[in-house]
């Protein structure tokens, strides 16, 4: 039996490692974190649970291929899967719009929202409608199986979006409500078409939440990993390769001692990968253009988490608001997300909320906080400033809550930069520019003939089941390349 050593014990490492086991080989992975998830994550503070990452899963309806995916990594583990009727609510000055499951729902709180945008909304709405048609084809056994014809006729609506960022979406509509609801849950730079694919993923019953959270996944896609036999070695990184030829040897450890494969998976951010542990001249040339290039951009968050005394919040789900023009400069972005977990009756003690808070940084922020890390004092000054104008902000409106909301904990792009090694503390991968070629990458290292990457920077803008994928085609990969060997 081969063996593979596995860089890296995210979502995309995990998914190697199971569909490795699955096809018969030895498989050994190193997570430098003491726990295994890499983002997929979420964790404790005072009786409250933290929940780090999922918004929506992609894969969550079980006529896609997605959700077999899920399914063979034991990431869905027979846990019930939450289908809430909005994905977010954008709200401007007291009005509010949301994106509802029910496409048809949104064309009409749009019109009632804005006569006078109907030529954009109808076309914007038929380009969603498209998406799903797209997006719907990809179970093989899905009865809603889009004709030749349809898929046709649905490519022309959306290469029109595929040009245009959020921002240039929003700018074709008059109404303020509208335009804010277009651009606020990506960070700026966003191209439409992602924003389009996300939408149309929610309003395909595909992208909704299992229950538990993020934490509970990565664990459960952990033990499926150990429970077929796969070795997890937590708190161990790897700090090195070695080369022989064109093909990897073995790797160094951060305990000093070397581990040798058949093969290898590198499931660590890119940056990491051809940054520190191979060379940088073998990053595939799809991703080196995207890292030079001035308009594919990067980004990472700010976030805070606040105890709730009260036994039901006065919002639902994700809430989405502008930032006041004097916060914008102070929090350094234009919108900031709310969420409450009322759906996770574990995640706070009985009779008690929790809201948990996102806005956006773009790369050059990130990288100031990340610098800022070196200078502690400054660097706690900066988060509890944030965190003081975030409270106020939540506050201001929310006055209920005065007097009700302790803060549990605030993460920047620092943190995440220290927990993955993550380059700019991104988590996500590029951020879906405008114009970007969508289409999955292979993880193919040229030059060596067994190595492969393995991580969500192989389709913009990344996720968990871009990770998953990259994951399982890794190990594809290496099946193909043995029978390739075994017929020499
Ligand atoms: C706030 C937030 C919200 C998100 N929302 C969503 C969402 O709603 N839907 C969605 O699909 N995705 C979402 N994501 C993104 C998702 O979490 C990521 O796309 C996914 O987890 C990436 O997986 P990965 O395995 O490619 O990379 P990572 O998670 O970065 O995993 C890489 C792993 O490699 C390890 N590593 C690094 N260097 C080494 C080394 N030298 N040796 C050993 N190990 C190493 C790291 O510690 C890490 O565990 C969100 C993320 C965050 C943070």
């Amino acid at each position: 039996m081969s063996k593979i050593i596995i860089t890296g014990g995210g979502v995309a490492g995990l998914t190697a490692g199971i569909y490795a086991r699955l096809n018969g080989y030895e498989a050994v992975i190193y997570e430098k974190h003491h726990v295994p998830g890499g983002n997929l994550t979420g964790w404790n503070r005072g009786g409250y649970h933290i929940d780090n990452c999922i918004h929506w899963l992609t894969g969550t309806n079980p006529v896609t291929d997605m959700y077999g995916l899920w399914h063979d990594t034991g990431a869905l583990g027979g846990v019930g899967i939450y289908r809430a009727d909005s994905l977010f609510t954008y709200e401007h000055n007291g009005v509010k719009l949301s994106l509802s499951r029910d496409v048809s729902k949104l064309h009409t709180d749009m019109l009632a929202l804005s006569p006078k945008d109907e030529k954009e909304i109808s076309s914007f709405i038929k380009a969603l409608n498209a998406a799903k048609t797209i997006i719907e084809v990809s179970g093989k056994s899905n009865d809603k199986k889009a004709t030749t014809s349809e898929l046709l006729s649905s490519l022309p609506l959306l290469l029109r979006y595929h040009q245009l960022t959020t921002r240039e979406l929003a700018e074709r509509f008059r109404d303020p409500v509208i335009r804010g609801f277009l651009q606020g849950l990506f960070v700026e730079g966003f191209g439409a078409l992602g924003l389009l694919v996300a939408m149309a993923t929610f309003c395909s019953d595909n992208g909704d939440l299992p229950q538990g959270g993020s934490r509970a996944m990565a664990l459960r896609m952990a033990n499926r990993f150990r429970s077929l036999g796969g070795g997890l070695n937590c708190g161990v990184s790897v700090t090195g390769a070695e080369l022989k030829k064109n093909r990897v040897v073995s790797v160094t450890l951060s305990d000093g001692s070397t581990a040798a494969a058949d093969a290898f998976i590198f499931a660590a951010d890119p940056a990491i990968t051809f940054g520190a542990l191979l060379k940088e001249s073998l990053m595939p040339s799809y991703l080196r253009r995207l890292y030079d290039h001035a308009s594919v951009n990067r980004f990472s968050s700010f976030h805070s988490a606040f105890a709730c005394d009260v036994p039901e919040l006065p919002f639902c789900g994700d809430r989405i608001f502008d930032l006041p023009l004097a916060l914008r400069e102070k929090l350094r972005s234009k919108y900031i997300i709310l969420r409450e977990y009322s759906h996770e009756a574990g995640f706070s003690p009985q009779g008690k909320c929790l809201i948990q808070t996102m806005h956006y940084f773009n790369e050059t922020e990130c990288r100031r906080f990340i610098r800022l890390k070196d200078s502690p004092v400054e660097y706690r000054a900066l988060k509890h400033m944030i965190t003081d104008e975030i409270e106020a902000f939540i506050v201001a409106k929310y006055p209920e809550l005065q007097g009700k909301l302790s803060r549990l904990d605030s993460w920047t792009p620092a943190t995440y930069k220290r927990y993955t090694g993550a380059d700019v503390g991104s988590y996500m991968g590029f951020a879906f520019p405008a114009k970007l070629n969508p289409l999955f990458r292979s993880g193919r290292i040229k030059g060596l003939d067994n190595a492969y990457l393995a991580t969500q920077w192989q389709q913009a803008p990344g996720g968990l089941p871009v990770a998953a994928k990259a994951g399982k085609a890794a190990v594809e990969m290496i099946a193909k390349q043995e029978k390739r060997n075994e017929k020499e």
